[in-house]
């Protein structure tokens, strides 16, 4: 006898020989607490989580996934999904329940000629930047390699070469899906075009992706991409002449705000480790001549402790940032789209700063819009088109006795920042506790979603995410 228990539902005892049925129809495997790689598939990116599945089901097919889904609705068990397992919220795993987990689907198929991938669901960031680069192609996606492909792509997906080529979901052709009644359905433009519209920034919502598929890009694979390292001290006046700069800037020039203490990379003189910076991180991915142009005045704002712009293989770019955004560390993320950065934003982030509470501690700007800003609003689930810049509060600590000191001065930053915040949220950097903000989040695109949301699944089988409740 398994006892499943779920925290909405109390136990559900669900009998040894049923697990045993629906383990043998699988290809992959079905584990429970005391199995050997049950603590490596519950755990994910935030160590803040700390869940313990009733039955985790590894899946290495679309067929794997439909079983679990069957299983779980015929059951009434909470249902988690995990992918790359590294969403701040933590939903890709429950308490109790059971856990799909498709982690080690990681397969990534590139048609050269053709200019598409086929992905699966487990792959990372990496998985796809090693295939699609090895024949000098590309999609947009995010800036830490070890990310899921899945988690991402179904919030939106951004990062170094979104301006110029669109959100990762500008560039998803197609999707297969396993639906909430254990069906497997296509989505794209021709077919469920309502399912493809709401894949394309609805998150885990609607069902399991077991396949994604992208139009590539020819990029590569060198860009020119880099740091410039500015004292904290200068950091009022570099942030004003960056709003000017980015805001004319080409597609191909991308340039995010990192402020925190230093961390001790080698190219920093050792006075400077542990001590408040102002980092411009920056990626032009044109030719690398016209890089050089256009990265100028960027890189010629006030006087920097050090500038490692230079030519680098786009794929290792990618993993610039992995070094700092490992696994296993407590985090704490809150964030707001911003249209612009005026004056008074720019004041509430300089004394924040100024009272980081800890070393890991970050507040960075992602900086969006272009191609991404060019695709209408409700063209797709995805609301906040307009906001060029993305703010997130990364509050990252070791000590569980430290929790409430850290999410404390995260709130506070995002309550003092909210009058200048564009009032939609990236689904993909909302934390557990804010299933109250998911409808402004959504902006105008909410009630199209909570419509498909009723077509698809409206018992809400799939409500472990920033969840849409079935229309009314
Ligand atoms: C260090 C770090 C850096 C990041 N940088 C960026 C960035 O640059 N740009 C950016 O856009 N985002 C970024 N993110 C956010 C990232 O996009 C989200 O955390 C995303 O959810 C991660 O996807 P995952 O598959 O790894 O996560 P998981 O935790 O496995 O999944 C997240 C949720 O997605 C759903 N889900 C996952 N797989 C499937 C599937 N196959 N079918 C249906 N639902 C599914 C589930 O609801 C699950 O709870 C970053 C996150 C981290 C931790």
């Amino acid at each position: 006898m398994h006892n499943l228990k779920t925290h909405e539902s109390g136990i559900t005892k669900i009998g040894a020989g049923m697990v045993e049925a629906l383990a043998s129809s699988l290809k992959g495997s079905v584990l429970a607490e005391g199995d050997a790689g049950f603590d490596e598939a519950r755990t994910i990116w935030n160590a803040c989580i700390d869940r313990k599945p009733g039955l985790i089901v590894r899946c290495l097919t679309a067929g794997d996934v439909a079983h679990a889904v069957r299983f779980a609705r015929d059951h009434g068990l909470l249902v988690a999904v995990r992918g790359g397992g590294h969403n701040i919220a933590g939903n890709a795993v429950c308490d109790g329940g059971l856990m799909i987990d498709l982690s080690q689907m990681k397969s990534v198929r590139v048609d050269a000629a053709a200019k598409r991938a086929v992905v699966q669901p487990g792959a990372t960031l990496a998985d796809v930047d090693r295939e699609t680069q090895a024949v000098g192609l590309v999609v947009p996606t995010g800036i830490n390699s070890t990310t899921g492909i899945a988690g991402l792509t179904l919030g939106g997906g951004f990062g170094w070469i979104t301006r110029k080529y669109g959100l990762t979901i500008d560039n998803l052709t197609a999707a297969e899906v396993v639906t909430a009644d254990g069906e497997m359905v296509r989505a794209s433009e021709t077919e469920n075009p309502d399912l493809f519209w709401a894949l394309r920034g609805g998150g885990g919502n609607f069902g399991v992706v077991t396949s994604f598929e992208f139009k590539l890009h020819k990029m590569g694979p060198e860009v020119l991409a880099g740091l410039v390292v500015h004292p904290f001290a200068d950091a009022e006046a570099v942030l004003k002449q960056y709003r000017e700069v980015v805001a004319g800037a080409p597609d191909e020039l991308t340039c995010w705000v990192v402020m925190r203490q230093a961390p001790p990379l080698p190219f920093l003189p050792g006075e400077w480790h542990g001590k408040e910076v102002l980092i411009l991180a920056m990626c032009y991915c044109g030719d690398l001549q016209a890089g050089e142009k256009a990265t100028a005045a960027l890189r010629s704002i006030g006087k920097p402790i050090a500038d490692v712009v230079g030519p680098n293989p786009f794929a290792g770019w990618q993993q610039a940032f992995d070094p700092l955004l490992t696994p296993g560390a407590r985090n704490y993320w809150k964030s707001h789209d911003l249209t612009q950065l005026p004056d008074a934003a720019i004041g509430v982030l300089l004394s924040a700063i100024r009272s980081l509470p800890g070393p890991e501690c970050e507040v960075f700007i992602g900086h969006v819009g272009g191609a991404a800003d060019r695709v209408a609003t409700d063209a797709t689930a995805f609301p906040q088109r307009n906001a060029h810049f993305v703010m997130n509060v990364h509050t990252r600590w070791r000590e569980a006795g430290d929790d409430q000191a850290f999410i404390k001065w995260a709130r506070s930053l995002f309550d003092a920042m909210k009058p200048h915040a564009a009032g939609t949220a990236y689904v993909n950097f909302m934390p557990e506790d804010e299933g109250g903000r998911v409808e402004a989040a959504y902006g105008g695109n909410y009630r199209r979603l909570a419509s498909i949301k009723k077509r698809y699944d409206p018992q809400n089988l799939f409500r472990l995410n920033q969840n849409v409740k079935p229309a009314a």
